[in-house]
């Protein structure tokens, strides 16, 4: 059976056939505006740039005053823009902004060298952010050639048998990485055409193979079951 790396040309062609060529990554944008995007759950460019400018109007795209300010009165900045930032999201942005203060230079410019597995390694120790979001925290913020594994591109891979049910989270996202090394916006938008496709073909319970851009991948036994 061919492997992902054998197939990715054609399946990303045929991705691209069905959804269009996403966007990759957003405009670059400070990164804890990006960052509140991405605990909104959305990171598209709008949401980023709509958090930078409720953001920036209160300063607190500084680290320094966003990690001394009261949870309160950050959600206040929140609630007029369309980011839908919940409660627990505020904490983890807040915590966010003490780790970013507490750099060497306490900004953002105090990460560019610092290697990719170190700051994976602090990301994902902060409280309330979990190794998917720690990655695409890596990819849309720092712009980290890095794949954010999430549940729906786990599922295609193990059903079409280029991952192992078994296999552990930075197992499954080196396979997805290895044919997009080195090319964030190539990953930023891998992972769009893969959301996509999840949520319109590749669902948790049963998957709607027949009409699927993905179908001619699948092994000549089926779709392998992802819980097994
Ligand atoms: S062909 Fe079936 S298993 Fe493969 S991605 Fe599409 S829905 Fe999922």
């Amino acid at each position: 059976m061919p492997t992902f790396d054998d197939s990715f040309l054609a399946v990303l062609s045929a991705l691209r056939d069905r959804y269009g060529r996403p966007a990759g990554l957003a405009p670059a944008e400070p990164f804890l505006a990006v960052a509140a995007a991405v605990l909104a759950g959305d990171v598209s460019p709008q949401k980023a740039i709509s958090a930078r400018a409720a953001m920036g109007e209160a300063n607190f795209l500084d680290p320094a005053t966003l990690a001394a300010a009261d949870a309160v009165d950050v959600a206040e900045v929140f609630r007029e823009t369309p980011l839908g930032l919940k409660h627990k999201a505020i904490g983890t942005l807040l915590r966010l902004a003490r780790w970013l203060s507490e750099r060497d230079q306490g900004d953002e410019g105090s990460l560019a060298d610092r290697a990719t597995e170190t700051l994976r390694e602090e990301l994902a120790a902060i409280n309330g952010i979990g190794r998917a979001t720690a990655d695409r925290l890596l990819l849309h913020a720092l712009r980290r050639p890095v794949y954010p594994l999430d549940r729906a591109t786990y599922r295609v891979f193990v059903r079409h048998g280029w991952l192992e049910p078994s296999a552990d989270y930075d197992e499954a996202r080196g396979v997805v990485e290895r044919p997009l090394a080195n090319d964030p916006p190539g990953l930023g938008g891998f992972a769009t055409l893969m959301e996509l496709v999840g949520r319109e073909f590749c669902r948790v319970g049963a998957p709607r193979c027949e009409r699927c851009p993905l179908r001619p991948w699948l092994p000549e036994t089926g779709p392998v079951d992802p819980s097994v």
